[in-house]
């Protein structure tokens, strides 16, 4: 059946319409934008004193994270910070049974939909038993995150990561067991993993060597000639922290970004996660190969990281994604004003991303939500153009935070202040997940997750 959904205010192929609607095929696709009117055949869904607009994308999770949120905020004796994070991550990943890592991901999932969020880039590193054997399937874990998140709805590309080693003359980390594998197997379960994937809508896969720290040089390049071969998206955590560039130097005598580039890592299927402390030649290699960046704020301001450049990498047509990383926060909207707002307070001036390269801040801002972060994970949409998958979500327009909102406002009401509040429908290839703030399994989804939690909490 094809179907109008009308809105009082829809966004699409990059600007708001009032009067029209989005016409989506039998296939979940969109077949383009049209006033009811002119219409015949189709069932019209009425979204009255709503606005529609395109599914925004996370392009860098992980979900088991989700587990100590908000619990890993404060200091150690010794004044630690990162590491008082980091002790809760091992404590986490050691903790979670195939079942558990479902019973989160759904969770988190279903919050992400509820966040309008309707693709998720999820860069598994979980693979390994308790003890860290390999299970009887290596992909049992990753097959877990899978199946979540067609349980909630939500599109999924499972970016299986490869994570070989601690680091640089580094003993294995205990509290990395569950992360080890050679680069043989890595590349044997990636390909499983893909043929797992085929025929499942909604669902694909990406490579994703973990970091330079993790992953040699000599492997990651097998797994980019791999990805090449595939024609899968490869994302690579780099330069997150200063640390990460000295050891990178110390083992290879380059920082991480120019040893990628030099050995032909970095093309226009690349993400590169963070990528914050980059020298100016290496934004310029970025920019000249294509890559994308995927800027994570809300985890980078929590763990301490650094503030994005976003002015600089956007003076140099970088495209940037967002991601919400550790699920500090899930908001992808969020993340998106915090990118010019970390700029704002270091540089005390107002619109530092305004205007650069003739585009307007707040439909720059929102590209990278959507587009950019599709593209990212290679999948066409984002957009609401013809021939992309229908994923959207729908806002509320009389919610307190976007009254008032107009034709000429709606992306910089979205980009500035939209919150999860006002988000009432989110639909992936054309069908409803999520219809009026409900979705049919938060229930049961919210009783499992408050049971691992708790079983989590005991523990410690
Ligand atoms: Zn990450």
């Amino acid at each position: 059946m094809v179907r109008l959904y009308l809105p009082d205010l829809l966004f699409a192929e990059g600007r708001a319409h009032a009067g029209a609607g989005l016409l989506v095929g039998h296939d979940g696709r969109v077949m383009g934008i049209a006033p009811a009117e002119t219409v015949s055949d189709a069932e019209i869904v009425r979204l009255a004193g709503k606005a529609l607009l395109p599914g925004l994308a996370n392009t860098h999770s992980h979900t088991f994270q989700r587990l100590f949120r908000a619990r890993a905020e404060g200091r150690i004796s010794g004044g630690d910070t990162f590491w008082t994070w980091r002790e809760q991550m091992y404590r986490a990943a050691g903790f979670v049974s195939p079942e558990d890592i479902y019973d989160v991901a759904r969770v988190t999932f279903l919050e992400m939909l509820a966040a309008g969020i309707t693709v998720v880039g999820e860069f598994h590193y979980l693979h390994n038993d308790p003890v860290g054997q390999p299970y009887a399937d290596p992909n049992t874990l990753a097959l877990a995150v899978m199946r979540a998140a067609e349980s909630v709805g939500i599109r999924i590309c499972l970016l299986r990561t490869a994570y070989l080693r601690a680091g640089y003359r580094r003993e294995p980390h205990p509290g990395q067991r569950r992360f080890y594998e050679d680069g043989t197997n890595y590349l044997r379960s990636l390909e499983a993993l893909q043929h797992a994937a085929a025929g499942r809508p909604g669902v694909t896969v990406g490579a994703a060597p973990h970091s330079i720290r993790a992953v040699p040089l000599s492997v990651l390049k097998e797994i980019s000639a791999f990805a090449r071969a595939k024609e899968l998206p490869l994302h690579m955590h780099i330069s997150e922290q200063p640390a990460e560039n000295e050891a990178c130097l110390a083992e290879y005598g380059q920082t991480p970004v120019s040893l990628a580039a030099e050995h032909g890592i970095l093309d226009s299927r690349t993400t590169l996660v963070h990528a914050i402390h980059l020298t100016d030649a290496e934004f310029r290699q970025v920019a000249a190969l294509g890559s994308t960046i995927c800027s994570c704020p809300t985890t980078e301001r929590n763990l301490g990281d650094g503030i994005f450049p976003a002015d600089r990498t956007a003076r140099l047509g970088i495209p940037v994604a967002f991601g919400t990383d550790s699920q500090a926060q899930i908001d992808i909207l969020e993340d998106a004003r915090q990118n010019e707002y970390h700029l704002r307070l270091q540089q005390r001036e107002r619109g530092i991303l305004d205007g650069i390269g003739g585009e307007d801040i707040a439909a720059r801002l929102f590209d990278s939500a959507t587009a950019a972060g599709y593209r990212a994970l290679g999948i066409a949409g984002g957009k609401l153009a013809a021939g992309e998958p229908a994923d959207f979500f729908t806002a509320d327009l009389d919610d307190l935070a976007i009254l008032g909102a107009d034709l000429d406002s709606l992306a910089a009401q979205a980009v500035f202040v939209l919150s999860r509040s006002a988000i009432r429908d989110v639909a992936v290839a054309g069908r409803f997940v999520m219809e009026d703030g409900r979705h049919p399994l938060a229930a049961e989804i919210r009783s499992r997750y408050r049971a691992v939690q708790k079983r989590f909490q005991e523990e410690e």
